[in-house]
């Protein structure tokens, strides 16, 4: 089976559609900040998309352009200022960070209840404590796809490849918190192969495109690629599709799989944190 995340967001995309109709009803207009620094390409085409998708589902979203040279004092003063505002809900600060600013220092001046990323200290220390508030949108997205195709996490044994704080730990932590027996591999694993073929859930988040083929993958596993490689003109993943579709029961295709799962998630998340923050839980 092809795991079709375009379907799976679409759904999750009307559904969060319908909560903003609730909060509207209320005169609550939820809104996401979505910050830029300076102009690499593949960061506009992020935040491109994080705008067109909130204007799909309804939601406002506004765009704060800052400008590569931006003081550190700066940044913090303008995520500050979002911080105080009542009509932003979630804050976006898009990575890479140009050089001289500390991502780190930036993701910790986001007020926590306005972290849609899911990447400040005290929602990734609730993450690992198994109470989930914001929590990163892919692996919030695949343990979303998992649940949904009934897959049971609880004793099943999972393998991430891929150690990033973005994808890897939290989804580790993710399914632990589910029960699940749990392997992170990474570039420093040896004998990848050894371990990949343990996973019923494999799930690959490396960025390196064909790194998971066929006589790795265990017959009958689920099988999540997260990577997006562009090699020549096409976008692809990193597990060679053609050859591992044949032996597992299900796989995410590249593009049309994990990737629309994380914009549905981001959506959905900016959506929880307005009903917290103003009390329509
Ligand atoms: P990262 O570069 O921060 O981390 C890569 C991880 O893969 C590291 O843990 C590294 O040790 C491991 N790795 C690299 N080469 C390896 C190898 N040969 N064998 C085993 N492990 C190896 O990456 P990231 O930010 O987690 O992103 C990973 C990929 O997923 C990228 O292609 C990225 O574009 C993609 N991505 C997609 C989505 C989505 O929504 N679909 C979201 C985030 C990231």
């Amino acid at each position: 089976m092809i795991i079709d995340g375009k379907a799976m967001a679409s759904q999750v995309e009307a559904e969060t559609r319908s909560r903003i109709a609730k909060l509207m009803e209320k005169g609550i207009v939820p809104g996401l900040a979505a910050i830029l620094v300076g102009s690499n390409p593949a960061s506009q085409m992020y935040v491109r998309l994080k705008h067109s998708a909130c204007a799909r589902v309804g939601l406002r979203s506004e765009n704060v352009q800052l400008s590569e040279d931006i003081d550190e004092d700066k940044l913090l003063a303008k995520i500050e200022e979002l911080n105080r505002r009542a009509d932003i809900h979630g804050i976006m600060l898009e990575l890479p960070l140009p050089k001289h600013l500390d991502p780190r220092k930036a993701m910790m001046t986001i007020a926590p209840e306005k972290d849609v990323d899911g990447f400040h200290p005290e929602n990734m220390g609730a993450l690992l404590l198994g109470a989930e508030k914001l929590v990163p949108c892919t692996p919030k997205g695949i343990i979303y796809a998992l649940e949904h195709l009934g897959v049971k996490l609880e004793g099943a044994e999972a393998v991430i490849v891929g150690h990033s704080n973005v994808v890897g730990k939290p989804l580790a932590a993710m399914m632990l918190n589910r029960n699940a027996t749990v392997q992170v591999c990474h570039v420093y694993t040896k004998n990848l192969v050894e371990h990949t073929r343990r996973g019923d859930i494999l799930v690959v988040a490396a960025g390196v495109p064909g790194l998971i083929k066929a006589d790795m993958v265990k017959p009958g596993a689920y099988v999540f690629d997260v990577g997006i490689n562009r090699v020549g003109d096409k976008t692809v993943g990193d597990v060679d599709f053609d050859a591992v579709k044949d032996i597992a029961s299900a796989i995410t295709p590249v593009p049309g799989g994990v990737g629309p799962l994380t914009v549905s998630m981001m959506l959905s998340q900016v959506v929880s944190a307005t009903e917290a923050q103003t009390g329509h839980l």
